[in-house]
């Protein structure tokens, strides 16, 4: 067994389904997981039984009850200890992440950080939970709104940020005074295990009641047993556009929240007075990291008819540089996909962009003999701007490049995908960066200049429009989305007038 997964506490066969200290085991059923870096068994997960999901739900319900009353920044300080944790287990949790997902070691690494960051924010934050003041219309009368904590946030996350996103929602809920459930992908369940221990212990040594962060296992339908569950009012959701249709009409339907997170098709726009070295390290970057496995990954580049040739020449030679292998080797570039089934959709899309008349400046195609049948090359193709394939979302390494003539133009293209997630401009033109960002502009979420699309800040609101679900996570004011907001309006006359000078003479 590998020392890394000695050192988070994993053994082959894990407990999938935990309420903060107690682990749950179901001896009847498992989720193997397999890594793509060399196709071999990492370990066995069990999957949530509805009995175990019932004894969670129990166990967070109860823990809800302390949790939110304890103060704010005292909740802060256990998000602390967390980050603290996390520090220590970066190298050993970079790696499984890396291992289990095949991201590189370096982008491993980053999603941890990203989770420390997203926990310093939460300490901060548990000091600033802000609600405004108002004048009131009525005499010795005052007005204030607060928010409260909503109670159960399920959290259910997808296979390309095994960590990440889950402490993004997480550790705002945590300061927020909600208690959580966690079900991970079925794609990745040991980085879920291995994050749960670390709060299993930083739980113990806090004398925490159980509960507060539970986990749960299994595939779609043991998430349905949030989405289904009128005790959980806020499901936050990372995943496809299909998957978030389906967890919207089924939230929806008992009229709970949702936070969504879904697909993107990330544009950038190369405009005539575009700083090359910046073109090629984003665009490059942003087409091939993770394996064109983020939902921030650049999937089109819309070029200046001046620039076209150049950029198209330049980034077909960088390609040309890339090494393409085990992961966890820091001299690759680029890993595999996550398995054979995104394989498989990603030589259909290659198929798909040639029957439509696009040609590949650079082939793709799989690359054998590299330890698993998940790696491929990454690819580019010349389409027509209406082109169909490049509407969707495909998770895997293939960038198109469009032409254009106006910048008018060109955001009409940026923007007419039915995805809306991130975007960006590259300029030295002042004129054109205003305008991308302006109202007539990007429609995205997200809308850089001279920056690609790829990967974000947790300080900033992170999310997007349209089929990309409207959700926000992470930075700026977020965790209003994991509180309830209530108005107050105290009286201290000795007179009860009402509101809008109405009468009520008795
Ligand atoms: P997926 O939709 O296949 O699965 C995501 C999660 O949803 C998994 O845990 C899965 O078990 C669960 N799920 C699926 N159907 C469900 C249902 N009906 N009810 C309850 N749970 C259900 O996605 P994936 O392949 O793991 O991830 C890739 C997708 O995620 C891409 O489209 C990518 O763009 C998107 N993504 C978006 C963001 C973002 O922040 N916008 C971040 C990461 C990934």
């Amino acid at each position: 067994m590998k020392e890394f997964l000695k050192t988070l506490g994993l053994t082959e066969d894990n407990d999938g389904s935990s309420t903060g200290q107690q682990g749950m085991h179901n001896p009847d059923q498992h989720l193997e997981s397999h890594s793509p870096v060399d196709g071999a068994l990492i370990g066995r997960v069990s999957v949530t039984t509805p009995e175990q999901y019932a004894q969670i739900v129990g166990a967070a319900t109860a823990a809800f009850a302390d949790w939110r009353m304890v103060p704010a920044p005292q909740r802060g300080e256990i998000v602390r200890q967390y980050g603290q944790a996390l520090r220590e287990n970066k190298d050993a949790l970079g790696r499984l992440v890396s291992y289990e997902m095949g991201k590189s070691l370096q982008e491993g690494w980053g999603e941890v950080q990203e989770m420390i960051d997203i926990c310093d924010f939460a300490v901060g934050l548990s000091r600033q939970l802000y609600g405004f003041t108002m004048h009131s219309e009525r005499v010795l009368h005052r007005m204030y709104e607060q928010y409260h904590p909503l109670g159960i946030v399920g959290i259910i996350s997808a296979f390309n940020f095994p960590v990440a996103v889950w402490s993004w929602n997480a550790m705002l809920a945590l300061v927020c005074g909600d208690v959580v459930i966690w079900k991970p992908s079925e794609k990745a369940p040991l980085c879920g295990v291995a994050c749960q221990k670390i709060w299993a212990q930083v739980a113990a040594n806090n004398k925490l009641s159980e509960g507060i962060c539970s986990l749960i296992n299994g595939d779609y339908t043991v998430g349905e047993l949030m989405t289904k569950d009128g005790r959980v009012p806020l499901v936050s959701a990372t995943g496809s556009t299909r998957m978030g249709k389906i967890v919207a009409q089924t939230v929806a339907g008992r009229l709970g929240k949702t936070l969504l997170e879904l697909g993107g098709n990330n544009a950038i726009i190369i405009t005539p007075s575009a700083d090359m070295d910046l073109v090629l390290t984003g665009a490059l970057f942003g087409a091939v990291g993770t394996c064109g496995q983020r939902c921030t990954s650049t999937r089109r580049l819309i070029i200046h008819e001046s620039r076209y040739e150049e950029v198209r020449d330049k980034l077909a030679a960088a390609y040309g540089q890339l090494s393409i292998g085990d992961p966890l080797d820091e001299g690759n570039h680029v890993g595999p996909l996550i398995d054979t089934d995104s394989v498989n959709t990603y030589l259909k899309a290659i198929e798909g962009i040639k029957a439509e008349g696009g040609t590949m400046v650079v082939d793709g195609g799989r690359i054998d003999g590299l330890g698993s049948d998940c790696y491929v090359k990454p690819c580019i193709a010349e389409v027509a701007t209406d082109s169909a394939m490049a509407q969707q979302e495909t998770f895997a390494p293939i960038l198109y490049l469009m032409k254009y003539s106006t910048l008018e133009e060109a955001i009409a293209i940026q923007n007419s995908v039915p995805q809306g997630l991130s975007s960006a401009i590259m300029t030295t033109n002042m004129r054109e960066s205003e305008r991308f960002l302006s109202a007539m502009g990007s429609d995205c979420g997200i809308a850089n200049v001279n920056i690609g699309t790829s990967g974000a800040e947790i300080g900033g609101a992170f999310g997007g429009e349209k089929e990309t679900g409207g959700g926000r996570e992470s930075g700026s004011d977020s965790w209003k989305a994991y509180m309830r907001r209530q108005t107050n309006t105290i009286n201290y006359s000795t007179e009860l007038p009402l509101a809008q000078g109405i009468t009520f003479d008795l």
